[in-house]
């Protein structure tokens, strides 16, 4: 099975994806995990993709699509976030999926209001030794600045900036959001309300994977 979360940055994707992976074993492939944690060991792809990455534009079609092919085996079930991020992306998906003898069999947009996608991005805030992500506002750490889990330094993602949020939803706006005809056209496309509260939208997402069925 192929699924794809579509969302604006800060509609939840990471979270719920998380949620998704333990509840079915998807193979989780997120596009941006991947560039950070490249831009973090240095190496060439890294250092290609970084400037794209601080000021929150996409990194070219190109890069990404070979990553991504370089990804996906025969028979797997897999779970894209942040992939597609433009129809040329999506189309390339298609090419790669064919190659393996499947295709997309559903495609999750969560929707969010722009000024809560700005509140969410501008309010978070990353564990810098084991990832965790928590929220000023909806999911604050026990001790301030401090990660519940390893008590690592928790710091904002440069992206996550208010200029730089913004830019990233434009982009999203303008590249991202054509995706959405284009799998309704492949009807494929089922909504989610992004702005109800996680385990509200964990269960609308786990109702839709449980209608197509995992396979
Ligand atoms: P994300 O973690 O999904 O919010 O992605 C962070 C950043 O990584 C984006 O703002 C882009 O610069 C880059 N990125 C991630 N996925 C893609 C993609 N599919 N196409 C182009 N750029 C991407």
């Amino acid at each position: 099975m192929i699924a794809i979360l579509i969302g604006a940055p800060g509609s939840g994707k990471g979270t719920q994806s998380q949620r998704l992976v333990s509840r079915y074993g998807f193979t989780y492939l997120a596009t941006g995990d991947i560039f950070r944690a490249e831009i973090a060991k240095k190496s060439p792809l890294g250092q290609k993709a970084e400037g794209y990455l601080k000021s929150g534009k996409l990194v070219p079609d190109d890069i990404v699509i070979e990553i991504v092919a370089g990804k996906v085996e025969k028979g797997g079930k897999y779970l894209f976030d942040g992939f597609p991020r433009t129809v040329d992306q999506a189309r390339g998906l298609d090419d790669i999926l064919h190659r393996a003898g499947t295709q997309v069999d559903l495609v999750v947009s969560l929707t969010l209001p722009n000024a809560e996608a700005i509140r969410r991005m501008t309010s978070r805030r990353i564990c810098s030794k084991c990832g965790e992500v928590y929220n000023t506002i909806s999911k604050p750490p026990k001790a301030e600045g401090a990660c519940d889990k390893c008590k690592g330094a928790l710091v904002q993602r440069e992206d996550d900036s208010e200029a730089t949020a913004k830019k990233r939803l434009m982009v999203f706006e303008d590249q991202t959001h054509p995706l959405v005809a284009y799998y309704r056209g492949e009807q494929v496309l089922k909504e989610v309300d992004a702005a109800q509260d996680p385990a509200t939208v964990e269960a609308a997402l786990a109702a839709i994977v449980d209608g197509v069925g995992v396979h």
